[in-house]
Formats: structure tokens, C-alpha cells, sequence
């Protein structure tokens, strides 16, 4: 091979890095934006759904997806909306079962959990050996309430089914303000008895919600880990996940619990992710609407350098972080589209 076809070929697959030296190997891929739930700080009650004929295909969003994993990607978050509403969606993850091993570490999910019963062993079948499950309250009047459409004995049996199929469940809790406060202990309990990781979120300012409500809801983690700290001895992991993500290990229990604290602390300076929308828009910050546009060089032809090329001048700009504040109470940083249309 010529000098310059071998530099070429190497450059072709070089590792995504972005300005601020930061390796991206995880990307989160958005395959709907629909969602059988509407969680009251997630998405409005009526929302307008993309029309079908925007969404990318399954053998599109393969082609992207392997085109990251191409460049370097070694873990793929499969999300929404609720990724397991999209019609035939355990293609994609057996499609992309084939790269585990072969560029890809990890292939997951993250879900509500309700159609879990159902996908489960498929899932674990197609390699997934772990799964983030969102469920805020063990209430099921109150799970009622938050995700307006949701009933919580079909999202426990899915979490069942994750465990009778072998799969590791994480549960993903949004700390919300006069709402699972006093479920703080219930949780953590629930899930020492289940064997479950738990990770805390704090309310991040995306969609149309109005400042006051917002604000309302917001609980800060730091004071949700004080209180943990009443009754158990917090000690802080090492461990990192490249993401925002923080742990500690309850001594007591021996459970490992994880913080994602965007608004009291950002842990952006380690970010390694960008996020797809099921149109093919990427997103280098789940906090900026800065965007690149993959759809138009996927679909101008069956050759991927345009669409390499595409992702490398949108790493080029990844932002340094995002700037959500809650500070002095008001709401700054908001962005406009909803989590369910990035994907969280
Ligand atoms: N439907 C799936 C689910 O609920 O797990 C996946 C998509 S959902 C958008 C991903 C995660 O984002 C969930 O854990 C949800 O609780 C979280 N989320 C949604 N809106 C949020 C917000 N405004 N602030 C913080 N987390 C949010
Ligand atoms: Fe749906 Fe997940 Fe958003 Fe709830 S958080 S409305 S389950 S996308």
C-alpha cells in the first residue's frame, strides 16, 4: 500500500478525541422518541411525537452506530423514549451483539422497565449483562402519579425477569423535592434486599417545564447524601465510569449507591459520551443544542468517510460542559428539547 493510502486507512479509524482531550468512547443512541409512560419531569402530557418517516431505520441507526464503534467506541447505551417500544427492536440489539468483543465492551439499555418481561432473556441472549431501570417511588399510587400512564407491578415483574435472565440491574431514581424524600430509606433498603446498584439523579432543566415547577421538584443530592450519612457509613469508590456518575459503598450494607449531581457538582471534565436522537442528530453535550446533523451523509450514499468525516468536525466542537444552575433559585442553562428526544 502507498505511504499515503496507509496514513489515510490509520487516520480513517483514529480515535475520537475532542478539544479538551477527552477520549469519546461511549455513545448513547436514541432508537424512539415514544414512550409508553409520560413522567411528569421527563415529557409533557400530550406530546408531539416525530413523524415515523423522520426516524432513522434499524439498518441505519446499525450503520452509525457500527461507524462509532469503528471509531473507537467501546460502549453503546441503547435508549429514548423507551427503547423497548420501538417495533422489532431486538434486531438492532442482536445486530449489534455482533460487535461484543470486536471493538464493543459493553452493549445495554436503559429502560422503564415495562416491557421488560417480555425482551428480557432475549436481551441477556444478545449479550446485555446489565440494565438501568428508572423507577422513582416503590409506591404505586405515587408511581401512578409521576409517570401519569405507568403501573408499578408490570415494571417490578420486568426487573424480575432482568434477574431470573442474568442480567445486573442498576435502578436509576430521580430525587425529587416532597415527592421520594421520605422513600429515601425504602429505596436504598429495597435494593439491598434485591441485590440491586442504585443511582441517584438530580432534576435536570430540559423540556418546557416552568421554572417555579422546577424548582419545586429540585432536591439536591448533597443534602439526599447527608441524610444517608445518618444512618450509614458512606464510603467513597474509586471507581469511575468516565461518566458523571459518583459512588460510595454503604458500609453497613455492603451497596454500592451513585450520584449524578449536574446541578451541585458537574463532573464534565471526564465526560467520554455523545448522545444520538432517532433522527441521527448528535449531540456532543446533553446540555447544549449545539448539533451535527448524521442523517444527510448516511443517506447520501452506501460510503462511510462522509459520515466519519461528519463525526470527527462534531467532536471538533464537543462543548466543555453544560451550564445548568439552579443557584440564587432560579433556572439557568435550560434547554428547550425534552430528555426523551436526547435520550438519557
Ligand atoms: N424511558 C427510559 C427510562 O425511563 O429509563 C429511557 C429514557 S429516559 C429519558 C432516561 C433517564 O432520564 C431516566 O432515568 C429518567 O428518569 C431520566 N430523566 C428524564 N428526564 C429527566 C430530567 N429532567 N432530569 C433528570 N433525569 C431525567
Ligand atoms: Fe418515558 Fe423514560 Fe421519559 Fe419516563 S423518563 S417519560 S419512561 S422516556
Amino acid at each position: 500500500m502507498p505511504a499515503h493510502a496507509y496514513l489515510c486507512a490509520m487516520d480513517a479509524h483514529a480515535p475520537l478525541i475532542d478539544p479538551f482531550a477527552r477520549p469519546i468512547t461511549y455513545l448513547r443512541v436514541s432508537v424512539t422518541d415514544r414512550c409508553d409512560f409520560r413522567c411528569t419531569y421527563c415529557m409533557a402530557e400530550h406530546m408531539q411525537f416525530l413523524p415515523k418517516r423522520d426516524l432513522l431505520t434499524l439498518e441505519e441507526l446499525d450503520r452509525l452506530c457500527s461507524a462509532f464503534v469503528g471509531l473507537g467506541v467501546r460502549k453503546l447505551r441503547v435508549t429514548g423514549g423507551e427503547p423497548l417500544v420501538r417495533r422489532n427492536i431486538m434486531e438492532f440489539f442482536r445486530a449489534m451483539s455482533r460487535h461484543l468483543g470486536a471493538g464493543l465492551d459493553e452493549l445495554t439499555l436503559t429502560t422503564n422497565g415495562s416491557q421488560l418481561a417480555r425482551f428480557a432473556t432475549e436481551l441477556a441472549d444478545c449479550g446485555v449483562r446489565r440494565v438501568n431501570v428508572s423507577l422513582d417511588t416503590l409506591d404505586e399510587d405515587r408511581f401512578a402519579r409521576i409517570t401519569r400512564w405507568g403501573r408499578l407491578p408490570q415494571v417490578l415483574q420486568g426487573i424480575e425477569a432482568a434477574k431470573a435472565a442474568g442480567m445486573r440491574v442498576k435502578i436509576n431514581t430521580v430525587a425529587l423535592k416532597g415527592f421520594n424524600e421520605d422513600e429515601l430509606f425504602r429505596l436504598v433498603g429495597w435494593c439491598a434486599d434485591q441485590g440491586h446498584d442504585l443511582t441517584f439523579i438530580e432534576v435536570m432543566p430540559m423540556g418546557e417545564m416552568g421554572e417555579e415547577e422546577r424548582l419545586d421538584q429540585y432536591w439536591a443530592l448533597s443534602d439526599l447524601r447527608d441524610r444517608l450519612g445518618e444512618r450509614f457509613t458512606l464510603t467513597p469508590l474509586a471507581e469511575r465510569t468516565g461518566g458523571p456518575a459518583r459512588y460510595v459503598r454503604l458500609d453497613e450494607t455492603g451497596q454500592k449507591i451513585g450520584f449524578i449531581t449536574p446541578l451541585t457538582h458537574n463532573f464534565c471534565e471526564s465526560c467520554n459520551r455523545v448522545r444520538i436522537t432517532c433522527t441521527g442528530e448528535l449531540f456532543m453535550c446533553l446540555g447544549q443544542e449545539d448539533r451535527a446533523d448524521l442523517r444527510a451523509p448516511l443517506r447520501a450514499g452506501a460510503e462511510d468517510a462522509p459520515l466519519r468525516a461528519a463525526i470527527r468536525d462534531a467532536i471538533a466542537r464537543k462543548p466543555k460542559g453544560h451550564d445548568f444552575d439552579y443557584s440564587r433559585q432560579h433556572v439557568a442553562g435550560q434547554v428547550s428539547r425534552y430528555m426523551s428526544h436526547t435520550g438519557g
